[in-house]
């Protein structure tokens, strides 16, 4: 890998002073920020084996999609204007059943490619489709090519879901095991595996306490879709007696390695409860506004010191991967749901993204600022566009004026994996080619009818 010098750039540190350097410098030995401050670059750093001019360009840590279901690619756009159990019915089951790898690598390949041009360098993929069980394979190996981070959260339920979706409990043990015997130490300790219940409706709470207790052993955390809508929270009540939060609690499970994806009905207690236990909670506001969903109530969750992550959630509900559109519409769904435009400032949004992600993602201490020591996971984007000068803040440029167009250059773990806005690690316009043949017999099997 060598070494890497981007000079001349504004950087956006997201260190805990949160300093920006304009200009400033960042300096990469491997997979390691090794360098970085303001001013120019020390001359000896001008050897590097690879030097980025990165003059009139932001260079920020990379952004963490903290939750999305990337088999869902194929998907989007096939059940626009539905709420989400009838969205579940139509579209996403009848195709989810008969993928197999090829495709969901496919579906993976193009969704991942995506969140790179977004300016995503690590993902948390809620993968919950086994009807073959090499589909997760299938998604891991597209990972492993294209040099993101992954995690990949195995997704399962056993009880009460879609027949052909659900597994018994020793399949789900077993194939999570093996997953991670095959996975886990991929591509440099890039790729891991953990647990991701799907919903607490498909979930018994003895495998639910038996997969979480193996996940603190292992050090790795719990992935699960919580108060996404009113009627999931009402059937919970009718079912155990009690709300999600209230539920994971009573199971012991509630802590910082819980990530609790969407979190949009909630109590009062319920979220004192996440602030007690320091569990993690990802926002997902355009899939929310897209299903008619709700609005989670995330300016008073931060008020109360919980960390949130931000996410796009699968192609299926939003219709794309586009974490810059995600912070944009975290600014604003909040600040016209307060009627407050002081709700959510520019750097409290980058903060959820890179810095909550990164807690969400299990690695708060390797990524999501650039600081010394911590992984070379940068993202290089052009504010010297018509859509963004004259740039006052960078921050807020980033939050509202950019867009994927802008996003330059990504680095992953030291490695550049996308350049002068090419995808350099793969043939992007080979893999769509696959993709789109794929993609009429999927359908036709799965008997959607497509315009
Ligand atoms: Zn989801």
């Amino acid at each position: 890998m060598g070494t890497i010098l981007i000079e001349n750039g504004t950087i956006v540190t997201l260190n805990d002073l949160e300093e920006i350097y304009s200009p400033g410098y960042v300096f990469i030995e491997n997979d390691t920020i090794v360098d970085i401050a303001s001013g120019e670059a020390p001359s000896q750093y001008l050897r590097a084996d690879t030097v980025i001019n990165a003059n009139l360009m932001a260079v920020i840590p990379g952004l963490v999609n903290a939750h999305t279901h990337l088999f869902q690619t194929f998907i989007r756009g096939l059940a626009d204007d539905k709420p989400l159990l009838d969205w579940l019915k139509t579209a996403i089951w009848p195709v989810a059943q008969v993928m197999t790898e090829e495709e969901t690598y496919l579906a993976a390949m193009v969704g991942l490619i995506e969140n790179l041009r977004g300016g995503a360098t690590s993902v948390i993929d809620h993968q919950y489709i086994h009807a073959d069980p090499r589909n997760d394979d299938g998604v891991c190996r597209a990972a492993d090519e294209t040099g993101i981070r992954f995690l990949l959260a195995r997704g399962w339920a056993d009880m009460d879901y879609h027949p052909a979706l659900m597994e018994t409990p020793e399949r789900i043990v077993s194939e999570t095991i093996r997953l991670r015997d095959r996975w886990q130490i991929a591509g440099n300790g890039r790729t891991r595996v953990e647990y991701g219940p799907l919903i607490p409706w498909g979930c018994s709470d003895e495998t639910m306490s038996h997969t979480h207790e193996m996940s603190r052993n292992w050090c790795s955390g719990t992935h699960i879709h919580v108060a996404e809508t009113k009627t999931e929270v009402d059937m919970n009540i009718a079912l155990r007696g009690n709300r999600h939060i209230e539920w994971l609690a009573e199971l012991g499970m509630l802590g910082p390695d819980m990530q609790l994806v969407h979190s949009v009905w909630l109590s009062d207690a319920e979220i004192d409860l996440i602030a007690k236990y320091k569990a993690i909670v990802v926002h997902c506001p355009v899939s929310n506004m897209y299903l008619a969903s709700g609005v989670a109530r995330v300016p008073e969750m931060l008020e109360k010191g919980i960390t949130v992550a931000l996410a796009s959630d699968g192609p299926g509900s939003n219709n794309n991967q586009d974490m810059l559109a995600v912070l944009k519409t975290t600014a604003l769904l909040h600040k016209v749901n307060s009627l407050n435009a002081m709700v959510l400032l520019p750097e409290d949004v980058l903060r959820m993204a890179c810095r909550g992600g990164a807690a969400a993602f299990g690695l708060p201490d390797q990524i999501g600022s650039l600081q010394p020591g911590k992984k070379a996971d940068i993202v290089l984007i052009d504010l010297d566009t018509p859509m963004a000068m004259p740039v006052h803040h960078v921050p807020s440029a980033l939050i509202y004026n950019v867009s994927t167009r802008d996003v330059d250059t990504v680095i992953v773990d030291g490695r550049i994996l996308m350049r002068d806005k090419s995808i350099v690690v793969v043939d992007e316009k080979t893999i769509l080619a696959k993709a789109r043949k794929v993609c009429d017999d999927l359908f036709t099997r799965a008997g959607i009818k497509v315009d």
